[in-house]
């Protein structure tokens, strides 16, 4: 029997990609364990730089080195996966209602401004999004082969479509731009994100030695065996429960709290910008598990079982009239006080609907009002501090 020498594993959203002397095989989660018990009487290879890593997961990864993905595909990712077929098949010429018909309206109108915004973008140009010519290979020794969205390779244009919220993806891109740089010849890529749900576009471009650095640096810092660093990703890594890191900072917190001068120490921290960026990254970890709880009191209440201090409030659903019942009555009504009934519309909607029925008509700017803006705080990636090993 042939000796297998070099074994390959990739996990992915439910399944994983086991490449064995680099033949692909893809197996469910469950055969995978099966396999490498087999190989190793282990369930994880024994050596961690034997599984590759994702271009999807390299962004995570350059948050927090120790970041474990979790196999399970989520809801958010079942939408994601459902609007970038869509966004495939309408940009490889599928009729719109056949490519949409399992969005819903609001992922309709998402991924129909996508398209629009690469049509324009690519300017007439042929726009690739063909999942066989949008694939690149392995080029990295520990980073799998990717798919883009779509390319437009006369303009050296890369595209990602995104759903959800607007985070950083740029280390993925990266993978992406250094294949497309090679595949075509260019010295550089433009990289658009797509974040349909806000209609936003975020470009960003990459040379090739630029792109090369990015990844080197994400995968050099797992393998270097950095430590964990709190991050917004994890409340969806795997090893949330038990990352010690996590732990240590929820008991950090805690001890605070219990120390009975939290007034005090709240005063004192408060007075240094390192020491309260600190204590809300920590803080930040029990609040994760308080939204936790609360669902587990309202399984509890809803199951009659009591919760001292709780009790299970129900929200009757809003009444409502469909728009087009509405529509059979409007003469009656009339239309300016209906109009009045359902208030400002976005601008962005107005331009749209304007756009459409008056293409010819200079949008009139003068009827768009600016509310007051408001200021918020988000938690950004702290920049690792070099030591000297
Ligand atoms: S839970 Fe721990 S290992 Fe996971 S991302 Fe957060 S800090 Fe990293």
């Amino acid at each position: 029997m042939k000796t297998v020498e070099c074994i390959n594993v990739a996990r992915e959203a439910g399944h994983a990609v086991l490449s064995m002397d680099g033949a692909e095989y893809s197996v469910n989660l469950d055969d995978l364990q099966k396999v490498l018990i087999d190989l190793y009487g282990e369930p994880t290879p024994r050596k961690a730089s034997t599984e590759l890593l994702r271009p999807s997961l390299l962004p995570k990864l350059a948050q927090c080195p120790c970041f474990v993905s979790s196999p399970d595909a989520g809801e958010a990712a079942e939408r994601g996966t459902r609007m970038d077929a869509a966004f495939r098949n309408l940009l490889m010429g599928v009729e719109e209602f056949k490519a949409c018909q399992h969005l819903q309206p609001d992922e309709k109108e998402s991924i129909l401004w996508a398209v629009k915004t690469v049509r324009m973008l690519c300017s007439g140009e042929e726009v690739i999004a063909d999942k066989n010519r949008c694939t690149f290979p392995q080029w990295h020794p520990r980073v799998t082969g990717g798919e883009a969205d779509c390319i437009c390779p006369i303009l050296g244009k890369l595209f990602d479509l995104k759903s959800g919220q607007i985070r950083n993806y740029w280390e993925q891109q990266a993978s992406y731009a250094k294949s497309i740089m090679e595949r075509e010849f260019l010295d550089e890529v433009t990289c658009h994100l797509l974040f349909c749900d806000q209609q936003q576009i975020v470009t960003r471009k990459f040379t090739y030695q630029e792109a090369v650095s990015i990844v080197n640096g994400v995968v050099d810092s797992v393998d270097s065996g950095d430590g964990p660093r709190l991050c917004e990703y994890c409340e969806w890594c795997a090893a949330q429960n038990t990352c010690q890191l996590r732990n240590q900072a929820a008991g950090e917190a805690l001890t605070l709290a219990a120390s009975g001068t939290l007034e005090e120490s709240f005063a004192v921290i408060s007075q240094d910008p390192v020491k309260l960026a600190d204590f809300i990254t920590k803080a930040a970890v029990l609040e994760s598990y308080v939204e936790k709880g609360k669902k587990k009191i309202l399984e509890y209440l809803s199951n009659n079982k009591e919760v001292p201090g709780f009790k299970r409030v129900s929200c009757k659903g809003k009444d409502t009239v469909e728009p087009e019942n509405v529509a059979k009555y409007a003469t009656w009504i009339g239309v300016p006080k209906l109009l009045k009934a359902y208030g400002s519309l976005s601008a962005a909607t107005f331009r749209k609907l304007f756009t459409e029925a008056l293409p010819e008509k200079k949008f009139p700017e003068e009827l768009v009002k600016t509310g007051a803006g408001y200021s918020y705080v988000k938690q950004t990636p702290v920049p690792k501090i070099k030591t000297n090993k």
